[in-house]
């Protein structure tokens, strides 16, 4: 069972790993953010795409499609004209017509702002059974969004650092590595320090802690990375 003293070190880890990023990467200040559903689009876009395109192609889309509604009428080859330069173009285009139609006859409108207020596994759970909605994209529409709920988006480079690092295990896939860290991640972390800490460990992944010769020289949590020391 787990005792105060070990709670009291786990917070110590995590807020010892956000000093070191913060004294390395800066923080985000998140002054903008998407309602939900298009938080929705803009996340499925951007899986396996650079974000300059990605958001190229959202803009696009936005302006073909002011009104998301039409997007429940649209056929997903008048979507995929409008983001053809993402990576597999043609999959999101039906998966996101799909979308806003299921979400459409699920619940009479077309609106997420019912999320607000679910508690964050249910919320994971209805998101996640929308097409090609997995829980990178699911947290992402939860935290990125207006809704700004208490949920850590991971992606690749955020699974690698924190698996690398110690913070999940090793073999961790982004559904259990949200598990392990919902539970780990200190309470007094608001949504906005969930966003920050996800953009500072990107970042590590981005630029020190790549997939294939990380540079742990200059990583700023080289000291008690697990992964340098079975070096
Ligand atoms: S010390 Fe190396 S393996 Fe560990 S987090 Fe930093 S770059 Fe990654």
């Amino acid at each position: 069972m787990a005792t105060m003293f070990s709670f009291d070190l786990e917070i110590e880890r995590f807020e010892s790993v956000r000093r070191r990023l913060s004294a390395k990467c800066g923080s985000v200040f998140w002054n903008e953010r998407l309602d939900p559903l298009s938080q929705l689009v803009r996340s499925c876009l951007g899986a396996r795409t650079y974000d300059a395109v990605s958001w190229k192609a959202f803009f696009t889309l936005t302006d073909a499609f002011p009104d998301w509604n039409a997007l429940v009428a649209a056929t997903p080859d008048q979507v995929l004209s409008h983001i053809q330069e993402v990576t597999f173009a043609e999959d999101k285009a039906r998966h996101l017509v799909s979308a806003f139609r299921m979400i459409k006859a699920r619940t009479g409108g077309l609106s997420l702002e019912f999320l607000s207020t679910w508690p964050i596994e249910a919320a994971h759970i209805w998101l996640e059974g929308l097409p090609n909605v997995g829980p990178k994209v699911a947290a992402a529409v939860l935290n990125f969004s207006t809704l700004e709920r208490r949920s850590m988006v991971i992606d690749t480079h955020v699974l690698r650092v924190t698996a690398r690092y110690g913070l999940v295990a090793r073999d961790a896939d982004i559904r259990s590595a949200w598990g392990s860290l919902m539970e780990m991640l200190p309470e007094h972390w608001t949504s906005r320090d969930l966003a920050n800490f996800h953009v500072q460990l990107k970042n590590l992944g981005q630029t020190h802690c790549r997939p294939v010769g990380p540079d742990c020289g200059r990583c700023p949590l080289a000291d008690d990375c697990a992964a340098k020391r079975s070096h």
